[in-house]
């Protein structure tokens, strides 16, 4: 790589600023000079758009980008990612546009800014339950293209390096997050070595006493450590040395978290866990780790259930190598990883080096297409598909949903909120607390107001208008998605029905009442309203408003029975009854699926449950009731006061009806009638027989299913010897 620079840049190399170099440098190949160049011209501008700002250590800010992008070159990112790393603060934390990065780069590198810049915008906040992997779902989803969180890592990295800069608090906060998110992000996208490092990071700030003391006891074995080591490679060399293979050898420091968290989670002594030592072995083919694999076991006895080959069977995560476990001659036990250079990468940058990320390869990611968002996990899925693996068990791995029911948007504050897809800026407000549902009035998504039906995307951040005034609306469960949201409007929904109905009943009680001059009675409902079956006067009055019962019931009930009514218990009364009766079986009708309008059955017809019926709006009283074939019905021409009704009724709910039979005064006649209406499993509430002049008229109260089980009676009981006429009233 260096010598093709010379050829790009014979004299002035020395003239680079030393951490443009160290990127350089860092490029693992040879740099032609139009890569040279553009990179060249990202570190400038970058360098240009930070001026005047500092970094906590006092450091020019830009010394960060400049260390981002050689982390990237580190792990052989293409030119536009490194670029992209050099101006990842450009949008954030300069005047700089997206715009302005398109124009004076590419969109490409634009866009990976951009995705960078939005990552930074999502906050972690570990006080809500399950906010670690919804951040990391949102983190994917959000990213859209898997080198922005490549570069958020070499960000989060190069920070962590320099995290002792920082207040205290910050270090705190920063190194939770980078525990809880970043590393088993890294861990899952396969980037191991990345994983440990930030785990060791956090270690220190956050476990700083516990730290310090394994450091020191790890420090002071170190010298025998090493020495163990080279003694017991040295037989390894010499025989990978005879069979020609090239091999770097070298002992693995375990990380300082594993230990610790070994320690702690099988109660261990620190001997015990650093005991086991570690080597590493790096080949150049795949062939020659097998080779190496032979040699070993050739010289040390291994431990047969610890050999593990992840090169027949790669981990999900991307990872390949051979791992074995020995004894050497002091009982010891080693471990020893086999892999070939190009494996080792993969465990460095992981999913991303089965990208076709070259520079001079045959593929290259085109990033304009549609589907870009998932195009990216997709192929990551037939990736590690094609390598034999279930990706059910990837995906669950990965913790995503790739046909997502589900997207992550932001509160103003950061905050991630997950909702279902399609979601609305209603379902969202509901979800942030549902006060702030019930007084939403607006929303802004993204800074720009928009309707309450707006759906909502991925990534979206959302600000919810609310006015103390105001108060859900029906419309919105035509839009919203969540059951959350649903819930609080409908029990809200209700509620309002509930006191509208309860003026309305009120309303209709007093007047009634007054113009029936019978408004004495008033004393009387308020006081006892369980006469009619109610609790508390508002479910009266509700009753009332919405139709159940009518004030006529009311009197019936209240009213001492006066003189007249004694003498003559009139049909009229009865009627009534049994009207009242069929109707509140049938709890009410549905006016066009709204409940709690005022109702009136037409006394022209009397409908009950099961007939086919029709609503008239009438002036300034509800809606009257009619039966579909009622005569009385109004002329059509008032067509536009119709409105569809239907029968409040649940299936297990009996109807009553009534039928008159007329037949010739026989014996049996009423024992047939009776028969026939137990055989059909019907119950027979009253009976009422008159005789006159050899005629029996009988008016029966029956219980019935639906109207399919009365017509069948009704057939029967016209087959009936002696009958005389049969009726339906
Ligand atoms: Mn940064």
């Amino acid at each position: 790589m260096w010598e093709s620079l010379k050829k790009i840049n014979p004299f002035g190399l020395a003239e680079y600023p030393k951490d443009y170099l160290a990127i350089i440098r860092n490029i693992n190949e040879p740099l032609d000079e139009e890569a040279f160049n553009a990179i060249w011209r990202a570190y400038q501008f970058g360098n240009i758009a930070h001026t005047n700002q500092r970094r906590s250590s006092g450091e020019p800010y830009f010394t960060h980008c400049a260390n981002v992008g050689a982390i990237l070159a580190g792990w052989n990112l293409d030119y536009d990612t490194i670029s992209a790393g050099l101006l990842h603060d450009t949008l954030e934390d300069t005047d700089v546009t997206k715009e302005d990065l398109a124009r004076e780069f590419n969109p490409d590198i634009a866009e990976l800014v951009d995705g960078v810049t939005k990552l930074s915008d999502i906050k972690f906040n570990s006080r809500q339950e399950r906010q670690a992997e919804n951040f990391m779902k949102m983190f994917l989803s959000v990213a859209k293209d898997i080198r922005v969180i490549i570069i958020k890592f070499a960000d989060r990295l190069h920070n962590m390096r320099t995290i002792k800069h920082l207040p205290r608090i910050k270090q705190h906060r920063i190194a939770l997050e980078t525990r809880e998110v970043y590393a088993p992000l890294a861990h899952r996208l396969g980037m191991g070595n990345l994983k440990l490092e930030f785990e060791d990071r956090c270690f220190e700030i956050l476990e700083n006493r516990e730290y310090t003391k394994l450091c020191k006891r790890i420090k002071s074995s170190r010298g025998s450590r090493e020495k163990y080591i080279r003694y017991f490679s040295a037989p390894i060399k010499k025989q990978l040395a005879e069979y020609n293979i090239h091999a770097e050898i070298y002992g693995r420091a375990k990380h300082n978290y594993s230990i610790y968290r070994k320690m702690q989670h099988r109660g261990l002594p620190f001997e015990e866990i650093y005991d086991l030592l570690a080597i590493r072995v790096i080949v150049d083919r795949i062939e020659d780790c097998y080779a190496t694999l032979g040699i070993v076991h050739q010289i040390y006895h291994p431990i047969q259930e610890r050999f593990k080959d992840y090169i027949a069977t790669p981990k999900i995560n991307g990872y390949r190598s051979l791992h074995t476990t020995v004894i050497a001659a002091n009982g010891k036990m080693v471990e020893i990883q086999i892999r070939t250079h190009k494996m080792n990468e993969t465990a460095e940058i992981g999913v991303a080096a089965h990208w076709a990320y070259k520079r001079h390869g045959s593929v290259k990611v085109k990033d304009t297409e549609m589907n870009r968002q998932t195009r990216w996990l997709r192929e990551l899925v037939e990736n590690l598909q094609s390598e034999n693996k279930d990706p059910g068990e990837f995906l669950n791995l990965l913790k995503i949903d790739l046909f997502q029911e589900e997207i992550f948007v932001f509160t103003p504050k950061g905050d991630v909120v997950k909702l279902r897809l399609d979601s609305t800026p209603v379902d969202f407000a509901y979800e942030v607390h549902s006060q702030v549902g019930f007084h939403c009035t607006g929303a802004k998504v993204n800074g720009k107001i928009v309707p309450l039906n707006t759906r909502l995307r991925n990534g979206d951040t959302i600000e919810i208008i609310t006015s103390a005034s105001h108060t859900p609306s029906h419309t919105w469960l035509k839009f919203v998605q969540t059951a959350k949201a649903k819930t609080h409007i409908k029990k809200w929904i209700k509620k309002e029905q509930f006191e509208k109905s309860i003026k309305l009943g009120e309303e209709i009680v007093e007047k009634t009442l007054r113009r029936l001059k019978k408004i004495s009675l008033l004393k009387e409902i308020k006081s006892s309203p369980q006469q009619m079956g109610y609790n508390t006067i508002d479910q009266l009055y509700s009753a009332i408003g919405s139709g159940q019962i009518t004030v006529r019931d009311l009197v019936e009930k209240y009213l001492p029975p006066s003189a007249d009514d004694k003498q003559s218990p009139d049909t009229e009364l009865l009627n009534k009854q049994f009207l009242n009766r069929a109707r509140s079986t049938a709890k009410g009708v549905n006016v066009g699926g709204i409940r709690g309008t005022l109702l009136n059955f037409g006394k022209c017809c009397n409908p009950i449950p099961g007939d086919e019926i029709v609503g008239y709006v009438t002036r300034g009283r509800g809606v009257t009731i009619h039966r579909n074939t009622c005569s009385n019905l109004p002329a059509p021409e008032n067509e536009d006061r119709f409105i569809d009704v239907k029968w409040n009724t649940s299936k297990a709910q009996s109807f009553i009806s009534r039928i008159k039979v007329v037949a010739e005064d026989r014996k049996l006649f009423l024992r047939d009638v009776s028969e026939s209406i137990s055989n059909l499993n019907i119950n027979i509430v009253s009976v009422d027989i008159r005789t006159d002049e050899g005629v029996a008229t009988g008016l029966f109260i029956i219980q019935v299913r639906d109207k399919r089980q009365l017509h069948r009676l009704i057939r029967k009981i016209r087959l009936i010897p002696g009958l005389i006429y049969l009726e339906r009233i």
